[in-house]
């Protein structure tokens, strides 16, 4: 039985958290605000945010289609990272159970938390199996973590797989869908309210357009979620990061056009890189990247460097030997990185 309370670090479960201005008085009727040693001038910046972005998770529950005690927001999904590791991991003790080749955060928020990383490695066609993530947990592993699609190999995880895993697993798994909304496989996201020890990564860091601005969100069932706030800093999220996502959130028309372009443009860019001599396998994707696979990538890499184009340079990373990571850009990017790679020799 999933039991929350024996998962949570003791001293997390019996925290007492801190309680500021904004949390004990969070009326609207209220004109004259004295009571958190703010500076009258300089509005609005004059003001600390509100502590639990009310309105933003208002506008994400409508368009995610989940309630707002089911979302947490941070300073990036690097936030939410860290804070599943303050939550359940007691450090020098617990483990945690994770893919390679994938996304390097969950690796670097172990080792910072003194918090042991086992790494599965994926298959030849970078899938799971449930049965192997399931093998290496022990009784002190509190968090399988999954990323779907997957950074930086670009496939969807078997549906089946995971939902082995989410359903054998006494623990908790975290779910990365950082590049969802790139995919045409089904999403975790919905499922939360079915699975108590499901968490669901979301970001608009990627589809949304809104790298600078730091805005990484959470859905799991609101108990998880409550656990969150109880160990963020009050303020983790500015004003204007909270101003600019509602403006990105309200102009969900244009987000669509970008991403439909995007995927437009990584079937072209797939099949022209497909067709030159130096690449050896582009490998199929669902998000706004494609790994591939060359005859030289270091060589390669550096070449484009040379011509003023960056891609990731993966080869060093198990499982993708010689192969570079490719973000799509916009078409004149595209052109531009392929002109480069046909002039190469
Ligand atoms: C880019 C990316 C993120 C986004 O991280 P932010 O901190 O929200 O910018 C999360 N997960 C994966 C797997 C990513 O590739």
């Amino acid at each position: 039985m999933f039991s929350l309370k024996e998962l949570v670090r003791p001293n997390i479960w019996a925290l007492k958290p801190y309680s500021s201005a904004r949390d004990e008085y969070s009326g609207k009727e209220a004109h004259t605000f004295l009571d958190a040693n703010e500076s009258p001038y300089n509005n609005p910046y004059n003001r600390y945010p509100d502590p639990l972005q009310r309105e933003l998770k208002q506008q994400i529950a409508v368009i995610k289609d989940v309630r707002p005690e089911q979302i947490f927001l941070g300073n990036g999904s690097d936030e939410a990272i860290d804070l599943v590791f303050r939550i359940f991991c007691t450090p020098g003790r617990d483990n945690v159970v994770t893919i390679e080749p994938s996304y390097g955060m969950y690796e670097v928020c172990a080792d910072i938390n003194n918090v042991e990383c086992r790494k599965v490695l994926l298959n030849d066609s970078f899938d799971i199996k449930a049965q192997r993530l399931l093998e290496v947990c022990n009784d002190c592993t509190k968090v399988i973590f999954l990323c779907s699609p997957n950074n930086p190999t670009g496939n969807t995880l078997n549906h089946d797989e995971i939902r082995t895993v989410v359903e054998q697993f006494n623990g908790i798994v975290v779910i990365d869908e950082a590049y969802s909304e790139f995919s045409s496989q089904p999403l975790w996201r919905p499922e939360i309210d079915r699975y108590p020890n499901l968490i669901v990564l979301n970001t608009l860091s990627k589809a949304w357009a809104s790298a600078g601005i730091r805005l990484g969100i959470a859905f799991a069932q609101s108990d998880i979620i409550a656990l969150f706030n109880k160990v963020k800093y009050p303020y983790n999220v500015n004003i204007l990061t909270q101003r600019q996502a509602k403006d990105i959130l309200s102009r969900r028309p244009d987000v669509e056009d970008w991403v439909k372009l995007t995927i437009k443009e990584r079937l072209s860019l797939m099949y022209a890189v497909n067709e030159l001599d130096i690449c050896q396998q582009v490998f199929p994707t669902e998000a706004n990247f494609f790994l591939a696979r060359f005859s030289d990538a270091n060589r390669i890499y550096d070449y484009l460097v040379s011509q003023g184009v960056i891609v990731r340079n993966r080869s060093r990373i198990k499982l993708c030997g010689d192969c570079l990571r490719i973000t799509i850009g916009s078409p004149q990017e595209n052109t531009t990185l392929l002109s480069a790679l046909r002039r190469y020799c």
